[in-house]
């Protein structure tokens, strides 16, 4: 596995693209097989996004995963893909998956949607029909004991996240910095994206009180959860090795939690 990066992204992503079309009927394909129910987001320019949620076994815990909110961060995608592939959920958990937030944005090989905005800036604007749709969706499911957003970062030297935990609950961040350790390297900066960063992890909560444009996470935290975690795979690294960096880390929380009961 080739663990030094590519040097190939100058200004932008300049890695590999994927279909999300095709990706996310791969998804629904083996959502369907395994039970899953359908939870589409219905957004007002009639375009529906798909959603899966599913009960678990005496389940106490929910968990909410979202990805592709960017359309040039492809790995996310794919590791939902692969964990729906692989079975890799854990059963004693109730779950909730949006696997792809922005499929336009993957048409055009941006991070921003089909009029240019960031997704992942407009939750507290609401400028995009789909964050609209969005919260529409959110509104209607329960609260969430913890949420994951999967993300990727081009400038990144490793795997890093984001976690947002306000009440300074239990954290199950390091446990998701050691397994996507075992096959990706981290990004050990002491400073990343200009935050404070210590062993791959960045404490997001001051963030809170400052920032206007709100990403995903600010309103999960808001509204449906005291615990985000936001998880950035670097994307100057093989695909191979960004999709199972998450894929470990996603794991690694759901098997947590799933013991936690
Ligand atoms: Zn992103």
């Amino acid at each position: 596995m080739v663990m030094q990066r590519l040097g190939k992204n100058i200004g932008s992503y300049q890695g590999d693209r994927i279909q999300a079309t095709e990706v996310l009927a791969r998804i629904e394909k083996f959502a369907s097989a395994q039970g899953w129910q359908k939870e589409p987001m219905p957004l007002e320019n009639g375009l529906i996004l798909p959603g899966f949620r599913r009960a678990g076994v005496q389940s106490r815990s929910r968990v909410y995963i979202s990805s592709g909110i960017h359309g040039d961060e492809p790995a996310g995608v794919l590791a939902l893909c692969q964990m729906f592939q692989e079975k890799l959920w854990p059963k004693g958990l109730d779950l909730w998956i949006l696997p792809c937030l922005n499929p336009r944005g993957f048409d055009l090989g941006t991070r921003e949607n089909e009029d240019g905005l960031d997704l992942n800036r407009d939750y507290q604007s609401l400028k995009a029909a789909v964050t609209r749709g969005h919260i529409q969706w959110l509104q209607k499911q329960p609260s969430f004991d913890f949420t994951l957003c999967l993300h990727e970062d081009w400038e990144a030297h490793g795997f890093y996240l984001y976690e947002l935990n306000p009440d300074l609950r239990p954290s199950i961040s390091e446990k998701m910095i050691e397994a996507a350790r075992k096959v990706c390297p981290i990004d050990l900066s002491p400073e990343i994206e200009g935050r404070k960063a210590s062993g791959g992890i960045i404490c997001a909560n001051p963030d809170l009180l400052k920032r206007p444009d709100w990403p995903e996470a600010f309103y999960l935290i808001h509204h449906k959860t005291r615990t985000t975690y936001t998880l950035e795979s670097p994307s100057d690294f093989p695909m191979n090795t960004r999709v199972a960096a998450l894929v470990a880390a996603v794991t690694a929380a759901l098997e947590f939690a799933a013991l936690e009961n």
